[in-house]
C-alpha cells in the first residue's frame, strides 16, 4: 500500500471485495443486475442483498446510465455501501468515452458525499471487459479524484484497488510523478 496527495489518496494492489471502506465502488452495467469481472466478484462476496437492492433500484428507475452512479447496502462485505457506477465501453475514444468515464468518478464521489461516506475505494473502471486503454484511464481517473478532492473536503480518502500488475504499475508512475 502507498499513500499519496497527504494521505487522501491510497494506492492499494488486490481484491476490493475486502477493503474496509465507507463504499466501494462497483465497475456495474447498465441492467445493474451483475456481470463478470469486479462486478460478479462483488455480488459473490456480498449475497443476495446487494442483487435484491439493484433490483428495487432497477424497478423504480430503470436502467442506470453509463457515467451515473447509484448506491446499494454492501450486504456481507466489510464496506458498509456499494455505489454502482456504470462506465464507457472505449469503442476508439470517438464516443465521449473519456468524459463518461470521468462522470463515473465525480458522480460516484458525489453520491458518496450525499451518504456521508468519508472512505471509499474505486476499482480501475471501465478497463477490463469494456476494454478502455489503462494508461489513458489511470490518467482520468486519478485526475478525476484530485480535482474533485480539492473542492470538496468531507471526503478523508479515495483508494485506487489495481487488480492487476499493470495497472498498479500506471498508478504507481502517475501518482508520484505528481507528488
Ligand atoms: P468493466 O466492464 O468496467 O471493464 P471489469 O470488471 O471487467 O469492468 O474490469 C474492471 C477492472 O476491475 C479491471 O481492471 C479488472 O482487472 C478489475 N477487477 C476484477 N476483479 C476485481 C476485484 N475483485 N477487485 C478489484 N478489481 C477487480
Amino acid at each position: 500500500m502507498v499513500r499519496y496527495n497527504d494521505g487522501k489518496i491510497e494506492l492499494i494492489k488486490g481484491d476490493i471485495t475486502k477493503i474496509e471502506a465507507d463504499a466501494i465502488v462497483n465497475a456495474a452495467n447498465t441492467s445493474l443486475l451483475g456481470g463478470g469481472g469486479v462486478d460478479g466478484a462483488i455480488h459473490r462476496a456480498g449475497g443476495k442483498e446487494i442483487l435484491d437492492a439493484c433490483v428495487a433500484i432497477r424497478n423504480k428507475q430503470g436502467n442506470c446510465k453509463t457515467g451515473e452512479a447509484v448506491i446499494t447496502t454492501a450486504g456481507k462485505l466489510p464496506a458498509k455501501f456499494v455505489i454502482h457506477t456504470v462506465g464507457p465501453v472505449w469503442n476508439g475514444g470517438k464516443k465521449k468515452e473519456e468524459q463518461l468515464l470521468q462522470n463515473c468518478y465525480i458522480n460516484s464521489l458525489q453520491l458518496a458525499i450525499d451518504n456521508h461516506v468519508k472512505t471509499i475505494a474505486f476499482p480501475n473502471i471501465s478497463t477490463g471487459i469494456y476494454r478502455f486503454p489503462k494508461d489513458k484511464a489511470a490518467s482520468l481517473a486519478i485526475a478525476s479524484v484530485k480535482y474533485f478532492l480539492k473542492n470538496h473536503e468531507s471526503i478523508d480518502k479515495v483508494i485506487f484497488v489495481c487488480f492487476d500488475d499493470e495497472s498498479f504499475d500506471l498508478y504507481q508512475q502517475i501518482l508520484k510523478f505528481e507528488e
